[in-house]
Formats: C-alpha cells, structure tokens, sequence
C-alpha cells in the first residue's frame, strides 16, 4: 500500500480518482498534456526540500552544490533548444514569466499593446480581470472580422499611435501561424519592446514546426506544460543585455527560494524534447489537430479561421444551436474534457460562450493518431445530436471508455 494512504486516505482517494479520470476520458483541452514518468519522479524528489534563493553559484543557502547542477543544466539546456542568448528557469508558472517580463523593464502607467482576451490573448496580457489592467494601460489589438487572423494592420496603427512600452505577441487560443517577424517590424517602427508568449506552442517552436519567436523578440515567455510536456512552470528567454534585469526581476523581485524539483524536472523535458521522437510527437500533434478539425467540418461544426496550423482549434457552435457551457457539461458527462470559450466577436458572454477549444497534445501523448481523431469527431457530433436522449448518451460513453482504454496510460502507478 502507498504511504500517502495510510497517513492520509482521503488525499491519497483523490490522487486515485484523478488517476482514473485521467486514464478513462479523453483529454481534449488544449493546455494540457500527460508528463512522463520520469518527469513525476523527478517532481517527487527530495529537490523539493532545498532552499536555494539566487542562482546557481550566487546563493544565500549553503549545500545548494547539487541543486546548481540541476539548475544548471535546465538553463542551458533551455538556450540550447531555442537558440536563445540567455534563459531564467525558475518562474513558477507563465503568468509570474510574463509578470516578471513586465516589472524587468516597465513602469506601472506605462503601455502595453497585446492581444485582447476574446480574441485569443492570455489573461496575463492584461485583461481586466487581472492585476496587470490596474498597474498598466492597455490597449488591445484582435483578429479580423472575416478572416479571424491577427489584423496587424490595425496592430500598426495602433502601436504608432500609442507607442507603447512593450508588444506583446502570442495567445492561448489561436490556432493560425503567427507572423514573427512582421511583430518585430511593428515594434521597430514604434519603438517598442516585443514580448511573444510562446506557452502554447513551445513544444512546435522546439522541434522547428512553428517559426521561432526567439530571434524576433526582446523576451520569449513560456510554461513548461503545453506541448512542451514539462512540468508545470515558466521559463523566460532573454536577450544577452537584459539578462541583470531579468534575473534581478525573479528574484528577489516577484519570487523567494525557487522550486528545485520543478526546475530539475524542466532539464529532463528539455532533454526529451530536444530528442528526434520529440519532433515526430509534435509532428503528429499537428496532424492530429488538422484531422479532428476538417473531420468536424465535415460534420457541419464551423472551426474559426477555417481551421488550424498547430495543435489547437475553436470550434464555433452556433450553427448547432449549443453554447459552449452546455456543450462542455454535456461532453463531461460522457467522459470527454474540454473548455468553453468565446470565439472571436462573440455574442455571449465568456461563462457561457459560443465555442469550444479543443487541442491534441494529450490525446497525442497517449499514443492517438487520425483515425482515432475521425472518431472521436464523430464520438463529439453524436453526443452534440442525442443530448436528450440518455439511452443514445450512454452507448456514447461506452464508445469513450472502448477508446480510452486501447491507450494506457501510467499503467504501473496506483495510490
Ligand atoms: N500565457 C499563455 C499564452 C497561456 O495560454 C497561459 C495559460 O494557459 C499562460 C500564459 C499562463 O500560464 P500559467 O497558468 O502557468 O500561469
């Protein structure tokens, strides 16, 4: 029997059920994926008992001779992967990155340009719900009416006008390629520093399958836990000539004793993903997204933009007369995960919204390809036409659990 269910056998139910929830359902959400076993090992380590304020060689801690090994090594494994002059480990998630991005280098009043939040931008880009929209003033750019790509016309215009501080380029819910260098060039024009957050990509900007950000921005922010198949954490890269800044703006500035178990679990994924069968999962990530999204349309679901270049889509649900809301709770019920969220000039707000994202990493991860990702389209349009009828909902469920369980996952662990 595990430890954990001896001192504590409600925690130790929870681990469990998660477990199963995890091996039975399909994961369909877009940020997230299944670490390997040795990432897991290495969260649950003894790092995690290790003060180690400072960076590798410069600590206010003694003993911290083997942690700088493992810090070490994650930043250069880090620069490395993505060609990058310089790499800060130790954020302790994306949004503390781009957070520790903007103290490094702006003031609280100052501008920042970024991709508005119902049109495909982050939360931490400085929507009105979080801290950021109250330190600085925001103005948003979003995606064109018709074709539901990034306008950056009006992100021109809009960044001569106002000549912010910084740009931002990246999303988390944008499934198009996103022109690097063309940010780069607006930001020259209106002297401006660039930020791209890359969390959702990463894992396609590692293995060259989406153009690299790295040579086109002052910052590149990113989590670790995306296509990356990391642990759950935040890397910032840097040019060479912010690197004081930067490093001074983690810590001590937004973060005390960082998390060594997590940091040491960054070099492993950054090991693995810098391995060839990286490249091919990543390969197929993206086949996977572009089969589920012209198997949908083929079904009549209408995917924003038209479709997808990397691992995720929004599917529009209005022609199906369904929100998002409803149609997250409905797929819950028979074992498929996924998340509302609003599509480009939505009518409905964020909490019932008219679409759903859906992404491939997970399902990729657990071994899937296109002929599981035409199923499961169908599996989704089936349970879509009988929400009412709980006799047809059931063998829907019965249709999941068949293809969960023809890919295991961590099959050797129990709590
Ligand atoms: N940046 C982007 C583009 C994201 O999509 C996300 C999370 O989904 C984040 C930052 C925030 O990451 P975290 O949840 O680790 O704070």
């Amino acid at each position: 029997m595990k430890k954990v269910r001896v001192i504590d056998p409600e925690i130790a139910d929870a681990l469990s059920s998660e477990l199963k929830r995890q091996q039975n359902n399909l994961e369909l959400i877009a940020s997230e994926n299944f670490v390997s076993e040795e990432i897991l090992e290495v969260q649950g380590s003894v790092l995690t008992n290790k003060y180690a304020e400072g960076y590798p060689g410069k600590r206010y801690y003694g003993g911290c001779q083997f942690v700088d090994i493992a810090e070490t090594l994650a930043i250069e494994r880090a620069k490395s992967l993505f060609n990058a002059e310089g790499a800060n480990v130790q954020p302790h998630s994306g949004t503390q990155a781009n957070l520790e991005v903007y103290f490094s280098v702006l003031k609280p009043g100052d501008t920042i340009l970024s991709m508005s939040l119902d049109h495909g931008g982050h939360l931490s880009h400085g929507s009105p719900a979080s801290l950021v929209e109250k330190l600085f003033r925001i103005i948003s750019y979003g995606v064109k009416k018709d074709t539901e790509t990034i306008d950056y016309d009006l992100l021109y215009e809009l960044a001569m006008k106002e000549k912010p501080k910084l740009i931002i380029a990246g999303a988390s819910s944008y499934s198009r390629i996103i022109d690097f260098p063309k940010f780069s060039e607006i930001a020259k024009a209106s002297s401006s520093l660039l930020l791209t957050d890359m969390a959702h990509i990463a894992g396609l900007v590692a293995t060259g399958l989406h153009p690299s950000p790295v040579p086109y921005s002052d910052f590149v922010t990113t989590t670790t836990h995306k296509t990356l198949r990391g642990p759950r954490g935040g890397i910032i890269f840097f040019k060479k000539a912010y690197e004081k800044k930067i490093n001074k703006s983690v810590f001590p500035g937004s973060q005390g004793g960082p998390l060594m178990h997590v940091i040491a679990a960054k070099a492993v994924a950054l090991k693995l993903a810098s391995e060839e069968k990286f490249k091919e999962y990543q390969n197929q990530i993206i086949k996977n997204a572009k089969t589920l999204a012209e198997s949908l349309k083929q079904l009549d679901f209408r995917i924003v933009s038209g479709g997808t270049d990397n691992h995720l889509m929004l599917v529009d649900l209005r022609s199906k007369n369904m929100t998002g809301m409803v149609a997250e709770s409905l797929l819950e019920s028979v074992g498929i995960t996924v998340n509302k969220n609003v599509i480009p000039y939505d009518p409905l707000p964020p909490d019932k919204a008219s679409g759903l994202r859906l992404g491939t990493p997970a399902l990729t991860t657990r071994g899937m390809k296109e002929r599981e990702m035409k199923e499961i389209a169908q599996i989704i349009d089936e349970a879509i036409k009988n929400m009412n009828n709980n006799s047809e909902l059931e063998k829907v469920k019965y249709r999941v659990r068949e293809l969960s369980s023809n890919f295991s996952l961590y099959p050797e662990i129990s709590y």
